[in-house]
């Protein structure tokens, strides 16, 4: 299969395109890479919330590459320079007190590096993996995502 048929079928590489709504926009991207906020779930659906985790950011490389093994020592850089700055940005204009970074990547072939803030106050045995289940912690639809994306968006600069 083509690598071109691969991307077509993406959905990081839909969303690169613009295909699929992002609240806020990118928080930060450049050449190589796009950092987005996780997006929320459409709010009419059966179990359906309508609300993230606020804070949780994907790292991506513009590229379809699958893994961490797949970057070019370009792409390794920037990626590495985005999940650093974003991470900064998250405990300056976000609140957190501490930012995870994780690779999955069991689900969706195209590497996307998740940022996870811990906020203030959260309970030891929400810590790591479970951050977003703490009954408190904040969460927010596209209103308050898109504010969120334009807080950390200025503190990048
Ligand atoms: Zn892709």
């Amino acid at each position: 299969m083509a690598d071109e048929d691969t991307a077509a079928a993406c959905v990081v590489c839909a969303t690169h395109r613009g295909d699929a709504l992002v609240p806020g926009g990118p928080v930060g991207e450049d050449d190589l890479v796009v950092v987005s906020h996780l997006s929320p779930p459409p709010p009419d659906g059966p179990g359906r919330s309508g609300v993230v985790y606020l804070g949780h950011l994907l790292v991506e490389p513009r590229r379809h590459a699958a893994g961490l093994a797949d970057l070019t020592n370009g792409e390794a850089q920037r990626v590495g320079l985005w999940c650093a700055r974003a991470a900064r940005a998250l405990r300056e204009a976000g609140g957190a007190e501490h930012v995870y970074a994780a690779v999955i990547g069991d689900n969706v072939p195209h590497l996307h590096v998740h940022l996870l803030p811990r906020y203030p106050g959260t309970p030891r045995a929400y810590w790591w993996h479970r951050v977003d289940e703490w009954p408190d912690a904040p969460r927010g639809g596209a209103s308050e995502v898109a504010a969120l994306v334009r807080r950390l968006r200025s503190a990048l600069g």
